[in-house]
C-alpha cells in the first residue's frame, strides 16, 4: 500500500507541536478527533533465487513469477507496508543460484507488482557478485517504487530507513552478521550487525515505532542461540519495539524480552531449498494502533505457518500458500504425498519451536 507511504530522507520528520488544538490535528488528518487508526505489517523471511526457480519462472521463455506469491497476495496488498529479504543481488546476466547468487531483474518488478513496500538488502548474500553487483541492485531497486534498506551507497547514508505511514512514524534496521564474500570497493557498504548501536540509536531518536529486522542466528536450528538472545536483549533495552530476524532458512522460536517481541527467524519466503522444515515459513501480520494525541504502540502479532510447494506439485511452479487454508484440500495437490510432507512437517515445527500457528499474540501498550 506504498501510495500512502512517505520516505523520510534521514530527519524530515512531522513534529507535534504541543500547542496544536486536536481540532487542528484533525483538520490535518482529515479525521475527527479521538479517532483510532490501525497500521498493519506484512513481514516474510528470504525470498531466495536459486537456479531451479529461474528456470521455472523462465520455462516458457519470458520470466513468469506469478505462482511464487499467488495465495499471499491479499495480506501483501492489504497490508499497509509489506517487506521481505532479498536474500540475492540483481547483478545482470548470467543468471545463478547457489552458492553465489544473481537473480533477474524480472523478479524484483514481480516483487514490486504484488505490493511489497520493503525489500532488505543486508544479508549474507547481497556481495555475492561483489561490490558492482550490489551498486546494481541498488540501481534496480531505485527505478522500481520500492524502499530497500540495509546496504546504502556511501557510508554517510548509513541510515534507518523511516517511513510515514498513517501519521506512524516507522523506523526499519536491517543488519546482517556477515557477507560471504566481502566487498570489492569500498562502496556500497552493507549494514552490519556490529553498527547496530548508532543506526538504532538514531531510529529510537527519530521514529514512533522501532522495527529491527537482523539476518543472523544458525542456519536450520529451530530454536535461537544465546548470542542472538544476548543481542535481541540489548536491541530491545536500546528502543527496538520489534524484532524479527532471518536467516537460520527455518522458523524459529519466539520470545519477549523486556517487553520487545522477537521472532528469531521466520525461515525462507520462497526458496528451492528441499529439507522439509526449510519448506515450511512464517508470513507475520503486525498491527499498530495510532490514537491521535498518543503515542503509537503494537496492538499485536499473528504469526502464519505457510509451506513452499515446488513445481508441478499444486501449480506449474513455486507455490507459497498459508497452511491453514489448505489442511482440508487435499484433492488440490498433484502430488499427493506432498501434503502429508506439508502436514507432518507443519506438526513437526509447531512442536519444536512452541510457537503455535495463527494464535494472535497481543502486546500490553508501553
Ligand atoms: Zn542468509
Amino acid at each position: 500500500m506504498r501510495h500512502r507511504i512517505v520516505a523520510l530522507l534521514v530527519f524530515c520528520l512531522l513534529t507535534v507541536e504541543a500547542a496544536w488544538a486536536q481540532k487542528d490535528l484533525a483538520r490535518l488528518t482529515g479525521l475527527p478527533p479521538q479517532r483510532e487508526d490501525t497500521l498493519t505489517l506484512y513481514i516474510v523471511g528470504d525470498i531466495m533465487s536459486h537456479g531451479a526457480q529461474t528456470r521455472s519462472a523462465f520455462r516458457s521463455g519470458r520470466a513468469n513469477y506469478s505462482t511464487f506469491f499467488r495465495h499471499l497476495e491479499s495480506r501483501i496488498r492489504e497490508a499497509d507496508v509489506a517487506i521481505g529479504n532479498l536474500e540475492f543481488p540483481l547483478a545482470g546476466k548470467p543468471y545463478t543460484g547457489y552458492p553465489a547468487f544473481s537473480g533477474p531483474d524480472e523478479y524484483a518488478s514481480y516483487l514490486d507488482s504484488l505490493g511489497f513496500d520493503v525489500l532488505l538488502t543486508a544479508n549474507n548474500h547481497i556481495l555475492d557478485r561483489g561490490s558492482e553487483g550490489l551498486a546494481r541492485t541498488l540501481d534496480r531497486l531505485d527505478s522500481l517504487s520500492l524502499f530497500h534498506t540495509g546496504a546504502a551507497r556511501t557510508d554517510s547514508l548509513r541510515h534507518p530507513l523511516l517511513l510515514q505511514v498513517k501519521g506512524v512514524t516507522l523506523a526499519v534496521v536491517n543488519l546482517t552478521y556477515g557477507t560471504n564474500l566481502g566487498p570489492t570497493r569500498k562502496s556500497p557498504v552493507v549494514f552490519g550487525l556490529s553498527d547496530w548501536q548508532p543506526l538504532l540509536q538514531e531510529a529510537a531518536a527519530s521514529a514512533d515505532i522501532v522495527l529491527v529486522l537482523p539476518h543472523w542466528g544458525l542456519e536450520y536450528h529451530s530454536v535461537h542461540a544465546p548470542e542472538q538472545e544476548a543481542l535481541a536483549r540489548e536491541m530491545a533495552a536500546a528502543g527496538a519495539h520489534l524484532i524479527v530476524g532471518t536467516h537460520p532458512h527455518v522458523v524459529q522460536d519466539f520470545d519477549k524480552l523486556s517487553g520487545t517481541p522477537v521472532f528469531y527467524s521466520l525461515g525462507n519466503a520462497v526458496s528451492n531449498q528441499n529439507d522439509l522444515p526449510a519448506r515450511l515459513e512464517l508470513g507475520l501480520r503486525i498491527r499498530i494502533v495510532h490514537r491521535f494525541g498518543a503515542s503509537p504502540f503494537l496492538l499485536d502479532a499473528l504469526p502464519e505457518y505457510l509451506w513452499c510447494t515446488k513445481p508441478g506439485m499444486l501449480e506449474d511452479s513455486y507455490a507459497v500458500i498459508p497452511v491453514r487454508d489448505f489442511l482440508d484440500r487435499q484433492d488440490a495437490w498433484r502430488v499427493p504425498a506432498d501434503y502429508y510432507r506439508m502436514v507432518c512437517t507443519y506438526q513437526a515445527v509447531q512442536a519444536a519451536t512452541g510457537l503455535p500457528d495463527h494464535e494472535l499474540i497481543t502486546f500490553p501498550p508501553y
